[in-house]
């Protein structure tokens, strides 16, 4: 966690500014590896492997963490307390725990809320944006090991419910493949809303329903797979990664090169196929785990995320579709 992070952070319990207690600084520059951010209501969220992790049960999460540092901490602040929690919780920890595993905005401050491993932060922050990115589960550790070079990006381990941060921090927010993976998707977006600046733009992406054999088959499949142990479900989305891979992705490769072939292929392929042949294996891989094992998928209609964007608090809303599988939406801050 570098300085200019701790000025965007708040306490998602309190929204109370934050001061930090350094354990461990990194000997390149000034960011704290390991340390604590304390707020006045006397909430304390441990900062582990350079990432803040803002979420009510962080200690119990890095029991490493909280032995190594315990006298420092002077004890560990009610986190056995908190962890009778009911069923919204316990699916939230479930899907927290299944993500385990441009020019425009030159100057810019942005937040990917829900960056998951870093696919899109890692494009954001290649283009010279500064980047904050978000995630729930310990998905965020990969984030940092794939980001760890990008000076302008800053990664903190939070809730999309309560975000940790001050209220209009940013310029744009933008959330892909995220909301409609949360128990109440509505109430994740209102959230986001007040980080924006006013006039601040945001972007998301979400399913449609338009797709609605294969989203019905998918569904069948997920009663069963949702319920098996994560490492079966690894190694099915290895398998439906494989034969993605050596069915469509590297064909697809093979036939472009064709002279003069190209541009019949792309207006045939499936255009995720044509998406994923721009990415490693691992991120078809990490896809399928996450259609497999997400406990939560909800899919939209075109009006019904134009409302539900609306409802947040968005105003000049745009919904165009991205195929019969997925919907953007983007507008501004009123
Ligand atoms: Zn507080």
């Amino acid at each position: 966690m570098r300085p200019r992070l701790l000025a965007l952070l708040r306490c998602p319990r309190c929204r109370g500014k934050l001061a930090a207690a350094t354990f461990v600084q990194s000997p390149n520059d000034e960011a704290v590896v390991d340390g604590v951010l304390t707020c006045r209501c006397g909430e304390r969220y441990p900062i582990v492997d350079t990432i803040p992790r803002m979420l009510p049960n962080a200690f119990a999460m890095f029991p490493e963490f909280t032995d190594r540092y315990r006298e420092r901490l002077g004890g560990v602040p009610g986190a056995a307390s908190r962890l009778a929690r009911g069923k919204f919780e316990r699916q939230l920890d479930r899907t927290r725990e299944s993500f385990g595993t441009p020019d425009l905005f030159r100057g810019q401050l942005g937040l990917d809320a829900g960056c998951g491993s870093g696919r899109h932060i890692y494009h954001a922050a290649a283009c010279g944006t500064e980047m904050v990115g978000m995630d729930f589960s310990r998905a965020i550790d990969s984030t940092q090991r794939n980001t760890r070079h990008l000076r302008h990006v800053h990664l903190v381990q939070g809730d999309i419910y309560a975000p940790p941060f001050a209220e209009g921090a940013f310029d744009f927010v933008y959330s892909i493949g995220v909301l409609h993976h949360l128990p109440d998707p509505a109430r994740g977006l209102r959230a986001l809303t007040p980080l924006l600046r006013p006039g601040g733009s945001i972007f998301i992406w979400v399913y449609s329903r338009n797709r609605r054999v294969v989203n019905l088959l998918l569904e069948i499949v997920r009663t069963a797979t949702t319920r098996l142990p994560y490492a079966l479900v690894n190694a099915l989305s290895f398998v439906g990664a494989a034969v993605d891979q050596y069915c469509f992705v590297l064909p697809y490769r093979a036939l472009r090169r064709i002279p003069k072939a190209g541009p019949l292929i792309d207006a045939l392929m499936f255009p995720r196929v044509k998406m994923y042949s721009a990415y490693p294996f691992a991120v078809l891989h990490a896809d399928w785990f996450d259609r497999l094992a997400a406990p939560i998928r909800f899919y939209y209609s075109e009006e019904e995320v134009e409302r539900f964007v609306q409802e947040a608090g968005i105003s000049d809303v745009k919904v165009t579709p991205t195929g019969l599988y997925g919907w953007r939406a983007n507008g501004v801050r009123r």
